[in-house]
């Protein structure tokens, strides 16, 4: 029996060939040095922070080369496939605007090289595989998964390489008409790849991060087509799309290096050039409890997933950055020198990456973030603040948008100037830092115990005199500080903080002193914005129903 007619047997349906494929999806044509790349995550969990890295790094590559950028969804271990995995990742793209040029949504295909969800391309791998049961370069394989524990546990006794490779490749020696019974017998199997590599012979593979690095040959008979299903392994299936797609890049996570052997032999089996490969390293993290780096975990780190950085409120630009200042050495430095330019225009360099692996650390990305929204316009950052809050608390959005033109003018305090107060690392450290803004019921019990005066009679004075007797809500910031300093001095406080220091005894207290009561009365902070604009933005009446609300609190 020859190799074709075994081929007939498996794959009678199949009928067109490797070279019709060939044909229906010929070179791009694109600009000389156009990177097409890919993003191809399998949706057996949720997009994590190591994803995103390679999206990120993706994108990149693309648009700084007006090449193509899709993505590709391998979805061939369907056991492990989880609920709502596929629409985060679509959610992620679109979200953080990196959206894939190509791609297969819902039954729309936009691109000419899919269909794009490997699913959808059983017959393509099975023309393939059958091309290479034909050229004696597969083969059905029958070892039972008590067998092949068997072969496991003798190997690791005799401490030889584990897999189905040599002498424990059975059926690799088995000829092609008992192949053909037991399938027609109905016998379950898989198709293995019948290596022709030798595992003494060594060969160079250049990374482009990682550079040259020396493999042993690839000499194991892997699975290229499970039972379950027909459908192929991942090993398999990037050969074939990656070549059919005509990726020239693919970045990966590091964990896929030590399949280079296996991906070299079978690009090699059917004479196509192997794309370029960016293995990107690990994400690390220093522990909280032990303060040791280890591998970011998706079980014991939140900020692993990337649901995390969405539900926390962080902007879109600054988790894009600090993804990006550990994928690159001098993406940092970069963006100091070009704040205003789309990360995208970066030039990523493989070289600049790191080997060893990325620190990801949640301070990093607090900075980055503090500084990016320092910058917004208090308009842009209060809109921002509501999307958060519509999707993540609904009592928050509604504060906001009762006291819209209030909340402006508090995230405008102190914003478009040189140096700007940077207080938010993300929307949802804005609430507990301005709640007392609201007069709605507050989420904190107030904490009057911050003043120096404690004399509640005196802090109630204080307050009725300014409120009832200085405060005018027209007085600029000079005139507003002067009544104060007046009021204090006419109280028996120092106005000024030498001749306080000075003579402490002929004074109650210092103009400090004073303004501290009004900021905790008015705010149950003792550090705010600028007092003198707080109290603009609550206006009088506020300003006495806070006093009530002290009396009441404080008195009681
Ligand atoms: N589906 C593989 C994964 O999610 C992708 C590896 C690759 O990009 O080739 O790990």
């Amino acid at each position: 029996m020859t190799n074709k007619e075994l081929a007939d047997l498996i794959f009678p349906n199949i009928t067109k060939t490797i070279f019709d494929y060939e044909k229906m999806y010929p070179e791009r044509n694109l600009k000389e040095g156009a990177k097409v790349v890919r993003f191809a995550p399998s949706p057996t969990g949720f997009m994590h922070i190591g994803n995103m890295m390679s999206a990120v790094i993706n994108y990149c590559l693309a648009k700084a080369s007006g090449g193509v950028f899709f993505l590709r969804n391998e979805d061939t271990d369907q056991a492990r496939s989880v609920d709502g995995a596929v629409d985060f990742i679509y959610h992620i793209l679109n979200y953080y605007q990196i959206s894939p040029d190509e791609y297969e949504k819902q039954g729309k295909i936009v691109g000419n090289y899919g269909p794009y969800i490997q699913s959808e391309r059983i017959e393509i791998y099975h023309t393939f595989i059958k091309y290479l049961i034909e050229i004696g370069r597969a083969y059905p394989c029958f070892l039972t998964p008590e067998e092949l524990e068997e072969i496991r546990e003798e190997q690791a006794k005799r401490k030889k390489r584990i897999g189905i490779y040599g002498r424990y490749a059975k059926y690799r020696y088995t000829s092609n008409e008992e192949l053909a019974k037991k399938i027609q017998n109905g016998e379950k199997y898989v198709i293995r790849f019948r290596s022709e590599g030798d595992f003494n012979r060594k060969f160079v593979f250049e990374d482009l991060t990682q550079g040259k690095i020396e493999f042993p040959e690839n000499d194991i008979d892997v699975p290229i087509m499970k039972s379950e299903n027909l459908l192929p392994t991942y090993h398999f299936a990037h050969v074939v799309d990656d070549h059919l797609m005509r990726t020239t890049h693919v970045v990966r996570g590091n964990e896929w290096m030590s399949s280079i052997p296996l991906h070299y032999e079978l690009f090699k089996a059917f004479g196509y050039k192997m794309p370029k490969y960016i293995h990107t390293s690990l994400i690390l993290k220093k522990d909280e409890e032990n303060g040791t780096i280890r591998k970011i975990s998706k079980r014991k780190d939140p900020e692993a997933l990337m649901f995390y950085y969405e539900e926390k409120g962080y902007p879109v630009p600054a988790v894009i950055d600090a993804v990006l200042t550990i994928a690159n050495s001098n993406y940092e430095e970069w963006r100091t020198n070009n704040p205003e330019t789309p990360f995208y225009e970066f030039p990523f360099s493989p070289k600049k990456m790191s080997t060893s692996g990325a620190l990801f650390d949640l301070d990093k990305l607090d900075n980055i973030s503090k500084n990016y929204i320092s910058k917004m316009s208090a308009g842009d950052l209060y809109q921002e603040y509501l999307n958060w809050a519509l999707k993540y608390n609904k009592d928050i959005a509604s504060l906001l948008e009762k006291y819209k033109e209030e909340t402006i003018l508090f995230l405008n305090i102190e914003r478009e100037i040189k140096k700007p107060r940077k207080d938010y690392e993300n929307y949802s450290s804005i609430f507990p830092k301005s709640w007392y803004m609201y007069d709605e019921e507050w989420p904190e019990e107030p904490n009057y115990e911050l003043m120096k005066i404690t004399d509640k009679e005196e802090i109630i004075n204080i307050m009725e005199e300014y409120l009832n007797n200085y405060y005018n809500s027209s007085a600029s910031q000079d005139e507003w500080f002067n009544q104060i300093k007046t009021l204090a001095e006419k109280m028996g406080y120092a106005s000024d903080m030498k001749e306080y220091k000075e003579n402490p005894l002929n004074y109650k207290g210092n103009v400090a002193d004073f303004t501290t009561v009004m900021r905790v009365v008015l705010t149950t902070k003792n550090m705010t914005p600028n007092l003198y604009d707080i109290m603009k933005i609550l206006g009088k009446d506020r300003m006495l129903k806070r006093l009530e609300i002290f009396k009441e609190k404080y008195l009681n």
